[in-house]
C-alpha cells in the first residue's frame, strides 16, 4: 500500500470558509453576511440566490469599508443599492448593540418576569 492520503489540492482554504471582502478574515461561511447579485438581472440582495457572491463580517467595521471603499461593488461587479447597506446596518444594530442581560446587573436585586 502505498502511504498516498487523500489530501486535498489545496488544503488552505477549507470547504465552506469564505473570505470577507473588506479585511479578508477567512471564517466559515455562516459568520458571514452573503450579498449575492442575482443572475442574469444583476439585482444585488442578502442571504439567497444564486449568482455571485460576496462575504462580510457583521461588523460596523468592514460594513463601513465595503461601502466607503466600494469593495462591495467591485467584488460584485455591480451597483450596490443604498438599501442593502441601509439594511445591513438594522441588522448591525440590532444585533450586536443587543441589550445585556437583565441578570447581570439588577440593581434592586428584584426578579421581575
Ligand atoms: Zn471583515
Amino acid at each position: 500500500m502505498p502511504l498516498v492520503c487523500l489530501l486535498p489540492a489545496a488544503p488552505v482554504m477549507k470547504p465552506n470558509y469564505r473570505r470577507c471582502i473588506s479585511c479578508r478574515r477567512v471564517a466559515p461561511k455562516p459568520e458571514f453576511w452573503r450579498i449575492v447579485r442575482l443572475f442574469p438581472d444583476r439585482t444585488v440582495q442578502l442571504d439567497q440566490g444564486a449568482g455571485r457572491a460576496a462575504y462580510l463580517c457583521p461588523t460596523a467595521d468592514c460594513l463601513h469599508l465595503a461601502q466607503k471603499k466600494n469593495r462591495l461593488g467591485r467584488s460584485l461587479k455591480a451597483a450596490v443599492p443604498n438599501t442593502i447597506y441601509e439594511e445591513l446596518g438594522q441588522r448591525l444594530s440590532s444585533t450586536n448593540t443587543a441589550s445585556p442581560p437583565n441578570s447581570v446587573a439588577n440593581p434592586s436585586g428584584a426578579k421581575q418576569v
